[in-house]
């Protein structure tokens, strides 16, 4: 094993439990937060070199992590790609950016369009690989002029036509790259309304999802013209539990825990819940969040559809 690039921060077995929503997950085998790109740089070459699985983690909030952990250097943009600038109506933001952050920062230089994203407890970086966005169809992907990305070309900024946005899919994700910025296109908005909007967001999410218990948000995806809360609901799954994981009373698309439960839990629930809707529904339903593990996946999250990206960053 050749020694991690000098200079660059980086630790053995780090539990990455303590870096996920759902806050379960062993050790990432090296972890690392680069202070800049050129460190982001050197740790990718040091990675490909040792022919190491190489992860971006953002805010860790769409993430299941096995708990035997990864083999991979994981590594942490906080300290290499943070901060934004707001010129006129655009604002540039680091991928580490969160996005409730920056959403109050636009409200503060009175710049409306991010108002959805105020309940989003993941980074730029991590919005716009999965399209982020809210059931009234506003997601991240529109508002985006260009984006800042390191790949096998090394940096490159893609502008709006070389990136497709989908329902919580890009074309950022399936090419492998990493997004390192990006300049979004905002609208001149008061103030007040802003605030009014953000405001009953949040309240209808603190109504309507379990805030209280670890969670990594939606956990199926919505299949076509339907939605998977209500298929999981309709299929009797409520409160449902293997060990301690189980599906939150308050919202049937939600898996919660008290502290302790292991993603073996979360997925053998969540093949319960797949094989429950398939018999009652004939609706196979997709995973949302991601399976971060080694070796073979749970049935529950199926063939990793970009595995072939899986050891480094594409474009
Ligand atoms: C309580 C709760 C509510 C949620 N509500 C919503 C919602 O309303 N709408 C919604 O869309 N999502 C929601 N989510 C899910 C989650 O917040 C989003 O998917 C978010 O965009 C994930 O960002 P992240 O930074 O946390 O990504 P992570 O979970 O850290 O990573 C997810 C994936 O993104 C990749 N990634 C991270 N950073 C980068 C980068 N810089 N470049 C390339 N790839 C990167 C990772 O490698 C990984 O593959 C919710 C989650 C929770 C816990």
């Amino acid at each position: 094993m050749l020694p991690p690039p000098p200079g660059i921060e980086v630790h053995e077995g780090v539990a990455l439990a303590r870096h996920t929503y759902m806050r379960i997950g062993g050790p990432a085998r090296y972890f690392a937060t680069p202070k800049g790109l050129a460190q982001l740089e050197l740790l990718m070459l040091w990675a490909m070199q040792q022919r190491m699985s190489f992860r971006l983690l953002g805010g860790g909030s769409n993430l299941l992590v096995a708990d035997e952990g990864i083999d991979a250097v994981v590594v942490s943009l906080r300290s290499a790609a943070g901060g934004m600038t707001f010129e006129g109506t655009h604002v540039t933001a680091g991928a580490a950016v969160m996005l409730p952050a920056l959403a109050r920062a636009a409200a503060e230089h009175g710049l409306g369009g991010l108002e959805f994203a105020i309940g989003i407890p993941g980074s730029v970086g991590g919005a716009l690989q999965s399209n982020a966005g809210i059931g009234d169809g506003r997601s991240i992907g529109p508002l985006v002029e260009s984006v800042e990305v390191f790949g096998a070309r090394g940096f490159q900024t893609l502008s709006r036509d070389e990136v497709q946005f989908d329902y919580r899919r890009s074309s950022l994700r399936s090419s492998g790259v990493m997004v390192v910025g990006v300049t979004l296109g905002l609208a001149p908005r008061a103030g007040a309304d802003i605030a009014a909007e953000m405001r009953r967001l949040l309240d209808a999410r603190s109504a309507s999802q379990p805030t209280a218990e670890p969670n990594a948000g939606s956990i199926f995806r919505n299949p076509p013209g339907d939605f998977a809360g209500r298929l999981v609901e309709a299929a009797g799954c409520k409160g449902l539990a293997v060990g301690t994981a189980r599906v939150s009373e308050l919202h049937a698309n939600f898996i919660v825990h008290d502290g302790v439960a292991t993603a073996r839990e979360v997925t053998a629930l969540m093949a319960e819940i797949q094989h429950r809707v398939q018999a009652q529904f004939g609706v196979w339903l997709l995973p949302e969040i991601e399976w971060w593990g080694d070796g073979t996946r749970p049935e529950a999250f199926g063939p990793d559809p970009f595995a072939e990206v899986d050891e480094g960053p594409g474009l």
